[in-house]
């Protein structure tokens, strides 16, 4: 397939990219990777006047190390996610997920800002960063404004993004001493997507839960967090018996996406299983 026709500007900071969508309002699209957007022009399911290019903008790549949070800008490739020490020294969780993620051909275009601001259902990075707590950097005509992960996704392919706003940063708080992170996904066989994707977070005190976060990907309209299971396990030890609990309440309460490769009845079961495995996981 041929995409219809569109300018194409390649924007050299990001104050241009925005003043290239506050002038175009409607016909204008930023392009990262391309993994996810060309394929959308060639079936013309998306048809832009204009192509902004952020692939050149220093100001939104690379990975910060800091002493209370690691930044990684928008256009950080899965791969460098996959491969940067730094980073998985601190969340291991990256490299396990961005290992999951697609084939080396994706991960060496695809941004974890465009798969963020794309919001596809069943993408793999929105469950990480629920799970981590991360905070989601815009930058727009307005000025800059910090959004929490668990707010900014809003629905199906929809964010908090206004059209005019560019996903500039990934913040994320350096974990509390004791916490680790894991990453489940069964993947769909023929795109390799998430069926159903989980990341955890437990802090543990001794044999009692002092903290956990969850991000489920996959099974509904957009990722969420898991907050009856992180509510109930809180202040418990984290037996079989209360993780088997808390997997099934997060299950049951779920609406769940429906299609002819899973029902909407096997993803809650695929919640409750697979969280209750990260769970798990986490307690040995
Ligand atoms: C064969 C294949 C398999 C894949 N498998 C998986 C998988 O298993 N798991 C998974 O999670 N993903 C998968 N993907 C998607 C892949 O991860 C994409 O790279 C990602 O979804 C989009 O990132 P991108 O940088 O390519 O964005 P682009 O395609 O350039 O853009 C995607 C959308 O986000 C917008 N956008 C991009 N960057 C920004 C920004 N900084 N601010 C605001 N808006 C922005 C664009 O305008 C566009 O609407 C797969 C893709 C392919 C082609």
């Amino acid at each position: 397939m041929i995409p219809a026709a569109f300018d194409y500007v390649r924007a050299s900071s990001l104050a241009q990219a925005i003043e290239l969508l506050r002038d175009n309002p409607d016909g204008a699209k930023l392009l990262a990777g391309g993994h996810t957007l060309l394929p959308a022009l060639k079936l013309r399911l998306a048809s832009p006047e204009l192509l902004i290019d952020i692939g050149g903008i220093s100001e939104i790549k690379g990975i910060e190390v800091g002493e209370t949070h690691v930044k990684i800008g928008a256009l950080t490739t899965h791969a460098e996610l996959l491969a940067s020490e730094p980073l998985n020294q601190i969340f291991p969780v990256f490299r396990e997920a961005a290992n999951v993620l697609a084939d080396p051909q994706v991960r060496n275009r695809g941004t974890i800002g465009g798969s963020l601001a794309n919001a596809d259902p069943a993408a793999d990075w929105p469950a990480v960063v629920l799970a981590l707590r991360a905070e989601i950097e815009i930058a727009g005509a307005a000025g800059r404004r910090t959004v929490p992960a668990e707010d900014f996704f809003v629905d199906i392919f929809t964010t908090a993004l206004e059209p005019d706003e560019v996903l500039a940063a990934i913040r994320i708080p350096r974990p509390k001493p004791g916490t680790r992170y894991t990453y489940r996904k069964i993947r769909h066989p023929a795109s390799g997507f998430a069926v159903v994707g989980v990341a955890a977070g437990v802090q543990m005190q001794g044999d009692i839960v002092a903290d956990v976060s969850i991000g489920i990907t996959g099974a509904a309209n957009h990722a969420f967090v898991g907050r009856a299971a992180s509510d109930f396990l809180i202040g418990k030890a984290l037996s079989q018996d209360n993780i088997g609990e808390a997997a099934k309440m997060v299950g049951d309460i779920t609406e769940c996406l429906s299609d002819r490769y899973a029902p909407a009845e096997y993803r809650a079961d695929l919640i409750r299983i697979e969280l209750g495995r990260a769970l798990l996981a986490l307690s040995s």
